[in-house]
């Protein structure tokens, strides 16, 4: 069992909710439930749960505005972001807003219970706002890049990339992994498109600044390594 840890589930399909709040019960989490993005932005902020599962359509406040506002606010809060396929918003939104992971609906609860783990044994309530690794920083919050001093201008999936990157800094991360989080793994995307954004990356982080940080690990991935 795990005493004492609370997650916040913000969702406002009530079938769906109840569901949640059952397995997640079950599986010895306390469970508290919010059918409004206002609400839900309101128990996130006092700080009393672990983890957030957030859905992106609700009513009040969008899951995306509530998660803004999270990081914004400087909580670090581990946030599960649950899309849908609607054809308005990329799956990949949801991490270019401050989301941690997410899933997207129709989705298996074993997988949204070993996500949450995940992010939970990850989770730092004194994550740092802005992630570095040698003179290159990425502000989530304030969505900058810099590098050397100088501003670095990202696309939004450029910036998620990055972003997972620099989280994993040091690591090799596979490209199938990269898909999986900055792309949507469901969707039919060659994994050759990682290597044309890696490349699009180098191209303004690393080139400019005659640095190699982002380097290819040979049959296993990518790796981003500290330099300057
Ligand atoms: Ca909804």
């Amino acid at each position: 069992m795990l005493p004492d840890v609370r997650i916040l589930v913000v969702e406002d399909e009530r079938s769906l909710a109840a569901a949640l709040q059952r397995g997640l019960r079950a599986e010895g989490f306390a469970v508290d439930l919010s059918e409004d993005g206002l609400d839900g932005l309101a128990r996130a902020r006092t700080g009393d749960y672990d983890a957030v599962v957030l859905d992106v359509m609700l009513p009040g406040q969008s899951g995306y505005r509530v998660v803004q506002a999270l990081r914004a606010e400087g909580s670090w809060v581990p946030v599960l972001m649950l899309t849908a396929k609607d054809g308005e918003h990329d799956e990949a939104d949801a991490l270019d807003v401050g989301a941690d992971d997410y899933l997207t609906k129709p989705f298996s609860f074993v997988v949204l219970v070993a996500r949450l783990r995940a992010l939970l044994r990850r989770g730092a309530p004194q994550r740092p706002a802005v992630l570095t690794a040698g003179d290159l920083s990425l502000d989530p919050a304030r969505r900058r890049v810099v590098r050397s001093g100088v501003e670095v201008e990202l696309t939004a999936r450029e910036f998620s990339l990055l972003e997972y990157l620099l989280r994993r800094s040091g690591e090799v991360v596979s490209k199938s992994e990269l898909l999986a989080h900055v792309w949507d793994a469901h969707l039919d995307v060659d994994l050759n498109l990682v290597e044309v954004y890696v490349g699009y990356l180098r191209r303004k982080v690393d080139v400019p600044f005659g640095r190699s940080s982002l380097q290819t690990v040979r049959g296993a991935g990518y790796r981003l390594v500290p330099e300057g």
